[in-house]
């Protein structure tokens, strides 16, 4: 038994010398892989992409008989599969809808021949519901125990918790049903643990009888920092000087803008400043899009200015800087966006320029968006995703890889990022000299503020909220009576970033609750406060009073 393990692994090894051309297991590849050969559980992989996801399901095909099918979304990516395994020898084939009837017929008259090598067959999801001649197939081959492996790539499609729910993807879960002893793969680079849960639900696979691979979305080599800005010119001026000093000296950068303007604005101050730079953006005509892309990837230029349609596909190893001029919509989008630095595992900067008035105008922006998908649930999500990146910007306290990775479900502990001093995050850094403020008592007069204004069935905002603790002499404020609240002007120190911070962390650790409500008459969003679940008790309420440095470097 023991020999036959050990011829076992040695195949598993020589397959992925020999064939697939590479020599060290990347973090979970090996792991993985071991699992689905061993084929008692079902394998999910959770990995960041780039990370690595194809090998953990083709060199499992190749090492088992019969037929592993993969469902993927795109026929892009299908294509880009099938041409790299065909380029690496390895039988495969795909059943998209630009095959010809007659290429069809061929790949069905090989998979059903006894005789046959094919190992990969590459499906999009319609297919599975819909196509009678591809599930009569299924049923043959598990018959005569070919069926080997269903893959469902980029599997968080199936859930509609997640960002990018397919209708398609739900037909999957029947495959289950059918072939119960036929053992999955799910692969994915997005899932937060309530998407992770659902869609082991909707695939109807038992939580018991799979097993997780998931690995840390920490980026080592980055250092995220953020910083207010002010006047928007204030954080360009700041990325001329951070582009032009000893750090960043002819090495290449993405800063990325909130509009086509802000594009054009900002690659021209940088050119006029002596910086190498261009903007991108989908005003662009295809072919001036293309040829800065390819003079991207030459060097060209340092900095390309874009809005977020830059990045996607785009896989330069060398990007030193990724700059946010205006705050991202969701942490998602940021830590995607953000990650596209260091790729070659190189130390890189990620800054981030925030202010009120960039909440504002994005959230003016997703209400006034029309378009299908612009459902008022939809919107209301991202309001909470946007609210989630202004919090994130405002903590001064915890470490900021902790607040990332948290959004995908992972524990991070902070004593990892302050161990390396190269690339510890603003909020490490700042550790030392910043000046932690408990502010037990003023929350206790904010959660007796918020209640007795609820109780009234008062709607209050955050604004609002600072105003009447900050005693402003807003006419809106003497017309509410607001000034002769008992709370009125009882933090009359406490600078508007502060209180806003305290808030922020109220409503983060649900001592408050916001509730986001849109106005359907004049669409606007409103986000009022009201008690959350949690009550205060003998810990702490800590906020870093130190105020942030105002040059990055
Ligand atoms: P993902 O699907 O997770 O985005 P891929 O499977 O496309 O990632 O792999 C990304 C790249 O990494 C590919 O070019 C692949 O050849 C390469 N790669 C994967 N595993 C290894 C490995 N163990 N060693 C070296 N390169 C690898
Ligand atoms: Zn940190």
């Amino acid at each position: 038994y023991r020999d036959r393990e050990f011829s076992h692994t040695k195949t598993m090894f020589e397959r992925f010398h020999a064939l697939f051309g590479l020599r060290k297991f990347r973090s979970n590849q090996q792991e993985a892989v071991d699992c689905a050969i061993e084929r008692r559980y079902h394998v999910f992989v959770l990995m960041p992409t780039g990370g690595g996801k194809s090998l953990c399901y083709q060199l499992p095909a190749v090492l088992d008989d019969g037929i592993t099918f993969v469902v993927s979304p795109l026929r892009s990516l299908i294509l880009d599969q099938t041409q790299k395994l065909s380029s690496l020898g390895i039988p495969c084939a795909s059943l998209t809808s630009d095959r010809t009837p007659a290429e069809v017929s061929a790949i069905y008259a090989q998979c059903y021949s006894s005789q046959s090598e094919l190992k990969l067959i590459y499906v999009t999801p319609e297919k599975i519901g819909q196509s009678d001649q591809l599930n009569k197939l299924f049923s043959h081959l598990y018959t005569k125990n070919r069926l080997a492996r269903f893959v469902i790539d980029e599997a968080h499609c199936i859930s509609d918790w997640g960002h990018d729910f397919r209708p398609d993807y739900v037909k999957i879960g029947t495959l289950r049903d059918r072939y119960p002893n036929v053992p999955f793969t799910l692969l994915t680079a997005t899932a937060t643990p309530r998407v992770q849960l659902d869609m082991l639900k909707q695939m109807k696979i038992e939580r018991h009888l799979s097993k997780l691979f998931i690995q840390s979305f920490n980026r080592t080599n980055l250092v995220y920092k953020c910083f207010t800005k002010g006047k928007t010119d204030g954080a360009l001026a700041r990325t001329v000087q951070l582009c032009l000093s000893d750090q960043f000296v002819g090495m290449c950068g993405i800063v990325y803008c909130f509009s086509r303007m802000e594009c054009e604005r900002s690659a021209a101050y940088l050119s006029q400043s002596g910086v190498t730079a261009r903007a991108y953006h989908a005003g662009l005509e295809d072919q001036d899009r293309a040829d800065v892309q390819t003079q991207w990837a030459n060097d060209d230029y340092q900095v390309i200015c874009a809005t977020i349609a830059f990045g996607m596909g785009i896989d330069k190893p060398n990007v030193r800087f990724v700059i946010h001029l205006s705050m991202p919509k969701s942490i998602e989008g940021y830590y995607q966006e953000s990650g596209r630095a260091g790729r070659d595992g190189g130390l890189a900067h990620c800054y981030l320029f925030y202010s009120y008035q960039d909440l504002v105008k994005i959230k003016r922006l997703i209400m006034t968006e029309q378009s299908p998908n612009a459902t008022r649930d939809a919107q209301k999500v991202r309001l909470e995703n946007l609210q989630r990146v202004y919090s994130y910007c405002l903590n001064n306290v915890d470490c900021r890889r902790t607040l990332l990775l948290e959004y995908f479900g992972e524990q991070f502990l902070s004593s990892q990022c302050k161990k390396i001093t190269e690339t510890r995050c603003d909020n490490c850094c700042n550790v030392a000299q910043a000046k932690l403020v408990d502010f037990k008592d003023l929350s206790k007069q904010i959660l007796s503020l918020v209640d007795h204004l609820t109780r009234q069935l008062k709607t209050i905002t955050l604004n609002q909220l600072i105003d009447i603790l900050k005693g402003s002499k807003q006419k809106t404020i003497q017309n509410a009576g607001h000034d002769k609240l008992e709370q009125y002007n009882i933090a009359p120190d406490i600078t508007k970033i502060d209180l806003e911070r305290l808030l922020s962390k109220l409503i983060l650790d649900d001592y408050l609750h916001q509730d986001i409500s849109i106005n359907d008459t004049y669409g606007t969003a409103n986000a009022y406060i009201r008690l959350g679940k949690k009550t205060i008790s003998s810990e702490p309420i800590l906020i870093s009073v130190c105020t942030k440095k105002e040059n990055p470097n």
